[in-house]
């Protein structure tokens, strides 16, 4: 644990930015899980661009696992050890594909993008101007998941236009 480094946290509780850290760890692995298996069992028109689309975002969430997991151990904490603790720990939890057609699956993508926008815009606003570090961390994820809810929302009127258009013309 680096000391002088946890030493300038003022005004907020380390044992509270660790657990909060901890719950968007436990998101972040199901999220990478999630997008994960969609980009394998998506089925139905422009499934290659959804595909491509859920397979990025794997890599960012996976990447961001990285990060919250690199800060938790910087601040003495530890990230959480079973994959059984994800499901207790979890924000935004795991939404089981069962419809596999690729709206339904954005659809499902979006939601959880916005739970996760909405947990890291909290984590920023806990940690402004008192845990600067963390800060930057939570707001450099909180701008790619912002990302993420655009690309998908955009993906999704795109097929849902084409689809309409195809309808138009039957
Ligand atoms: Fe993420
Ligand atoms: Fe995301
Ligand atoms: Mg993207």
């Amino acid at each position: 644990m680096a000391k002088r480094g946890n030493s300038i946290i003022k005004g907020v509780e380390i044992s509270e930015i660790i657990t909060l850290l901890n719950k968007a760890y436990a998101d972040e692995w199901l999220a990478y899980y999630q997008y994960f298996i969609e980009g394998k069992v998506v089925k139905g028109i422009m499934k290659d661009a959804a595909i491509a689309e859920l397979t990025q975002h794997a890599a960012d969430e996976l990447r961001h696992a990285n990060m919250v997991a690199d800060r938790i151990l910087q601040l003495g904490g530890t990230p959480l050890l079973s994959p059984q603790n994800w499901f207790t720990h979890t924000n935004c939890g795991y939404e089981t594909p069962t419809d596999f057609d690729v709206v339904a699956i954005l659809e499902d993508a979006i939601k959880g993008e916005q739970c996760a926008i909405s947990v890291y815009s909290e984590l920023a606003e806990l940690t402004k101007d008192k845990d600067i570090v963390t800060y930057n961390i939570v707001s450099e994820i909180l701008a790619d998941e912002v990302e993420h809810e655009e690309d998908l929302q955009a993906l999704h009127d795109d097929i849902s236009e084409f689809v309409e258009s195809i309808k138009g013309k039957l």
